[in-house]
């Protein structure tokens, strides 16, 4: 392991100089309360500018990220994306402006955030979009509170959601937040909704089904005709888990398809790198019946000027402060933009093309369940390897070896020791092949030296780790007294 940033410390070696102060300290101290004013420095490492440099250069090495390799965690599109939104999103006339500031003086980034969100109206089919949400599972319960609200207002707020037994786990805790219960529906041997479990479980007691399409299979919900006539006969409306995006950009607009509420997930297929935990954004659409519902403040265009409307009575009222996570929006605006329509449909295209050739390529090495063809990700099983005494978790460890991510496993939960794979549209043949290879080689490896799969990864920092006490105990906390 490397050595801690505290370990490189130095007494009074610094990295940076201060402009000499011009206010003595007596005069500011006068301003702060006493008690905030800390009595000995802050113990805090003393090293150069390199050395912060190159330690956090090393950090980042021992780590795996998107910028160092390929990374097809299904369900997550972990795609690269282009460095240009990050300078955008930095110019100071955007990343220096303070929600506080009047609307006189901010056009320009509400026009940003106004014609983002008619972008996104139009790419998805829906008739008004609120960007306020701050993620997908953030978009998920401000659209199940549309739905309640839409209930309410018709005199009875009804009592279930129903919901795919393929769905991500988000839907089903989203909705038992929002005071819902979750109903669970069976998928068919197609891997597509049953829609006789459907029809069994609906009544005037359904809310809405919330649908993931295509589904965490990476399959179209081609019944989806169907499915919304079905709704329709009992009142319940159509949620969209519109995280995956990626797979019908200029293909198919879930508005017209019927959906009535959808979420977008801006940090996955819109430019904005995820998966530390950063701020993301889950803007979510609306079919007319539920525009009145929408949160407050909406965003309105009064000929040439943009300004926030609160006059909404109907309204859910506020999900975020202020306006939602801007930053991301400034992201998801250029990338837009850079890309047209043209561009977004390539986008889907290569996303959907890449997960087929990917697919064609391990279905004689691992077990395929359900027929293809994929959208833009498919799910093997890992259940052949198992048999032979290799687990899908010690397949994935191995995988890390050649220098991969793992793929997304044991998710979906209805596919046995799932492999859960989205290579994304922005990786090339090549980057395909490679780990197509890998993936062979240790299918291989399974039969003819099962010992170097149970016992990988071989080359990475860090070995096995023990998962439960790395989450129950987290040692994160630099300890002086140990020095
Ligand atoms: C990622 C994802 C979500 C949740 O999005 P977060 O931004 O992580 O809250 C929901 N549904 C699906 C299908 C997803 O892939």
């Amino acid at each position: 392991m490397s050595e801690l940033l505290f370990d490189l410390s130095e007494k009074n070696r610094k990295g940076y100089t201060l402009p000499q102060r011009r206010v003595p300290q007596k005069e500011t101290n006068k301003l702060i309360p006493n008690e905030f004013i800390r009595k000995q420095p802050a113990r805090l490492p003393e090293v150069s500018e390199n050395e912060v440099v190159r330690h956090f250069i090393a950090l980042s090495r021992l780590n795996h990220h998107v910028d160092k390799g390929f990374y097809p965690l299904g369900s997550c599109t972990m795609k690269y994306n282009p460095k240009i939104n990050e300078n955008v999103a930095n110019s100071a006339c955007l990343k220096d402006l303070h929600p506080m500031q009047s609307t006189r003086l901010t056009q320009g980034a509400l026009a940003l955030m106004y014609e983002l969100s008619e972008y996104l109206r139009e790419i998805a089919g829906m008739k008004a979009v609120t960007l306020q949400p701050a993620a997908g599972a953030h978009g998920e319960l401000v659209g199940l509170m549309l739905i309640r609200a839409y209930h309410e207002n018709q005199g009875n707020p009804r009592q279930n959601i129903l919901i795919p037994d393929s769905a991500h786990g988000t839907n089903p805790a989203s909705v038992t937040i929002s005071g819902y219960s979750a109903v669970q529906v069976k998928s068919n041997e197609k891997g597509l909704v049953d829609l006789e479990d459907l029809r069994s479980k609906l009544d005037e007691n359904t809310a809405a089904l919330m649908l993931t399409n295509p589904n965490t299979l990476g399959i179209f919900e081609t019944q989806i005709a169907q499915i919304n006539n079905m709704l329709r006969e009992v009142g319940a409306l159509l949620y969209m888990d519109g995280a995956n995006l990626n797979a019908l950009l200029g293909i198919v607009r879930p508005g017209d398809i019927g959906v009535d509420v959808l979420h977008f997930n801006l940090h996955k297929s819109f430019s904005t790198p995820h998966g530390g935990g950063g701020p993301g954004s889950g803007p979510v659409g609306v079919s007319e019946k539920l525009i009145d519902f929408l949160p407050v403040p909406k965003l309105t265009k009064n000929e040439n000027e943009y300004c926030w409307d609160y006059d909404c009575p109907k309204s859910i009222g506020r999900v975020h402060s202020f306006y939602g996570n801007f930053g991301i929006m400034i992201r998801a605006y250029a990338y837009i933009r850079m890309l047209g329509s043209h561009g977004l449909k390539r986008v889907s295209e290569n996303a959907i093309i890449n997960a087929n050739y990917l697919m064609k390529e391990l279905e004689s090495h691992f077990q395929l369940p359900f027929a293809g063809p994929r959208m833009h990700e498919f799910v093997l099983s890992g259940s052949k390897q198992k048999e032979q005494g290799v687990s899908t978790a010690e397949i994935a460890k191995r995988i890390l070896d050649y220098g991969f991510h793992a793929p997304t496993v044991y998710f979906p939960l209805i596919v046995r020791e799932a492999i859960m794979i989205e290579p994304t549209e922005t990786e090339s043949k090549q980057t395909l092949d490679r780990f197509a290879a890998c993936m062979i080689d240790i299918a291989k490896e399974v039969e003819n030296n099962p010992e170097m799969v149970k016992n990988a990864p071989h080359t990475t920092p860090v070995s096995r780790l023990d998962e439960v006490r790395a989450i129950r105990q987290p040692d994160i906390r630099y300890n002086f007294d140990n020095t």
